[in-house]
């Protein structure tokens, strides 16, 4: 089948890519001329493991191509994905500018049915708008070609993209139109074979699921965080807490590790845009706004903690950090509780040597030169004159250090872990102090 991507980011990238490897062909269309010269010349935009070999093998086969040219875009697919960007506005509701962008550019072009189907997660109502902004441009042209518009909201993650979408856990597809729901159904047959994973339902509903899946998780990690304070406080382990919980399958273990905050792209923008929606029909939605008060305030827990132990005195100290995207896997830094942290040290007067795996380029993007930033090549080379190592991140390569090249490489031995991944005890044989979330300092 013939489909066209509008935007390649994170989500729209991996949509181009997971449907032309089952043998559509797709063409990809970003505004940003940057992206499409760097694709087009065998670069890829962002990190996400699988993602380079797969687009070099597509783009070989002839099945994905890339393009800034949106009259090409409209020309060439029945379906017609938006993937933009939908980030919050002032006031934290979603801004619409770009999906509505797209959907004039569909209407300026469009010649034949198309299927307008959106995956960038937008408010209930959007599939209207989008619909409604078509039909404005169609009566400003004097036209009238028909179309579709569907609700195919994401539900990849970041760093496990391609798995999440080549064998995704549902398809949710909003369409009231028995012959759309059917097209979208034959579009995804590859993704859909072991047992039907496509949820049909109608549109409101489908835009609403996406709202709800990521408020639910953010919920569940902000739920962690405030037990997490109160262990301490209480002077229990919360880490004993979460094996105790998790054992109820009513509860289960996903999802309930305590940390120093979600990031990212999608947790933050959406339960505020959720709340947003809500106030906006004259509902109070209490407990997202707790859920984001929560998150707002454990993403400042690790400089707290670093402040406690150097008595308010991190004025000219340096602070080694590894990781710095708002997970493992990806170099998103996007809402990151590294970038909290930094520019509160920052405000204190102190000075970061940082380490990430993937995401030192993107750090320099946003930060630039910068005395107080040094980003170093490895982990231990992030040690060197620093105070305190601050674990952020929880990449796979952090879990099991060399505690003893820390002491000697530490200034003062103090590690401030995060994400409670690494071993306390073999920390403090070491000669480490380790200090961790949700449970008393082993000294
Ligand atoms: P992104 O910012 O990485 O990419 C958006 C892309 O759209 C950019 O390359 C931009 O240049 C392009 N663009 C903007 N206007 C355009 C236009 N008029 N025509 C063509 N291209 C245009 O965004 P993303 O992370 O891929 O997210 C896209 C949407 O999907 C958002 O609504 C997001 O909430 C949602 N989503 C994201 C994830 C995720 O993990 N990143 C997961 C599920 C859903």
């Amino acid at each position: 089948m013939d489909v066209t991507i509008f935007g390649t980011g994170y989500v729209g990238l991996v949509t181009g890519v997971c449907l032309a490897e089952v043998g559509n062909n797709v063409l990809c269309i970003d505004i940003d001329p940057h992206k499409i010269d760097l694709l087009n010349s065998g670069g890829v935009p962002i990190y996400e493991p699988g993602l380079d070999e797969m687009i070099q093998s597509n783009r070989t086969a002839g099945r994905l191509r890339f393009s800034t040219d949106a009259k090409a875009g409209v020309e060439h697919g029945l379906f017609q994905f938006i993937a933009v960007g939908t980030p919050p506005d002032e006031d934290g509701s979603a801004d619409l500018q770009y999906v509505l962008a797209v959907a004039r550019a569909i209407a300026e072009h469009m010649t034949e049915y198309r299927i307008l189907v959106n995956k960038s997660t937008v408010p209930v109502g959007t599939a209207d708008r989008v619909a409604d902004t078509v039909r404005e441009v169609q009566a400003r042209l004097g036209r009238t070609v028909e179309f579709d518009v569907v609700s195919n909201p994401e539900f990849l993650k970041e760093g496990a993209a391609i798995e999440d979408f080549m064998r995704p856990d549902r398809i949710i597809v909003g369409t009231d139109n028995p012959r759309t729901a059917e097209l979208l159904r034959a579009l995804y047959a590859p993704f859909n074979r072991s047992h039907d994973r496509l949820m049909l339902m109608d549109v409101r509903s489908a835009e609403l699921t996406k709202y709800a899946a990521n408020a639910m998780l953010a919920t569940k990690i902000s739920f962690m965080n405030e037990l997490s304070n109160i262990a301490e406080a209480v002077g229990a382990d919360i880490e004993k807490v979460r094996v105790g919980i998790g054992s109820d399958p009513r509860i289960g273990y996903q999802f309930i590790y305590p940390g120093c905050g979600y990031g990212g792209s999608c947790f933050p923008k959406d339960v505020r845009a959720l709340e947003r929606t809500a106030r906006g029909l004259g509902y109070e939605a209490e407990l997202l706004r707790a859920v984001e008060a929560v998150n707002f305030r454990q993403k400042t827990v690790l400089f707290r903690k670093l402040n406690d132990y150097f008595g308010g005195e991190l004025g000219g100290k340096t602070i080694a950090i590894w990781g710095l995207s708002f997970k493992p896997n990806t170099d998103d830094m996007r809402e990151a509780s590294s970038r909290v942290l930094m520019e509160a040290l920052w405000e204190a007067g102190a000075r970061v040597r940082a380490y990430d795996p993937v995401a030192m380029d993107e750090a320099r993007r946003i930060y630039g030169e910068r005395p107080d930033l040094i980003l170093v090549n490895d982990a231990l080379s992030a040690l060197d004159g620093a105070d305190a190592l601050v674990v952020v991140t929880e990449w796979s390569q952090f879990r099991s250090p060399n505690f003893n090249a820390i002491r000697s490489r530490l200034r003062i031995p103090v590690i401030f872990d995060g994400r409670n991944i690494l071993d306390g005890s073999l920390a403090r044989a070491a000669g480490l102090t380790y200090v961790s979330i949700g449970r008393a300092p082993l000294k």
